[in-house]
């Protein structure tokens, strides 16, 4: 996917997670998902956060290939197991957390567009789900819009099980 579509969708499932509970909203939890949805590509220097750290992304891309240990679920779920560790779950409901939650949507949205190491160490094969979408294509143009629209009903259902919305008199009887 392109670094767009990835920090869309980063953007949308912190909104889900939000508006699940899982995550305190604030506008420092929705930049820190969409900024953890760009990481794992920091493993080619062809993406938007690593054309801006050539020297590091060159490394990576050199020692590991791309859209290898960077795209493990492993990494995530050590990052938020390690924050939770030494600063607690609030730390886990907030920026840090959403840094993860982000990271992890990134693998998860690379699964259907060519797929990656989602399971290693266990495995370093490349996992890859149907339907195939080209990166870049409008079959990811597709893809993207489905995963928005399910991920803003989710957020939409958690947000009506919490709190029914009721418009002010006054702008109801505008209306
Ligand atoms: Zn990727």
């Amino acid at each position: 996917m392109t670094g767009r579509s990835h920090m869309l969708i980063g953007a949308a499932t912190a909104i889900a997670a939000c508006a699940g509970h899982w995550l305190v909203f604030s506008p420092a939890t929705i930049f820190a998902a969409i900024f953890g949805s760009l990481l794992p590509d920091l493993d080619t220097e062809r993406s938007m956060l690593g054309c801006r750290v050539r020297w590091l992304s060159r490394r990576f891309a050199a020692a590991f290939g791309h859209r290898t240990v960077t795209h493990s679920f492993f990494v995530p779920l050590v990052g938020a197991l390690m924050v939770w560790h030494f600063e607690g779950l609030a730390a886990l409901r907030g920026f840090w957390g959403a840094i993860w939650l982000g990271y992890a949507s990134h693998i998860a949205a690379d699964l259907p567009t060519g797929g990656c190491w989602a399971l290693y160490p266990l495995s370093n094969r490349r996992l890859a789900f149907w339907p195939y979408a080209r990166t870049g294509g409008i079959q990811e143009a597709v893809l993207l819009m489905i995963s928005l629209g399910l991920l803003m009903a989710l957020a939409f259902v958690w947000t009506g099980q919490v709190q029914h919305v009721h418009l002010p008199r006054n702008i109801a009887s505008m209306a």
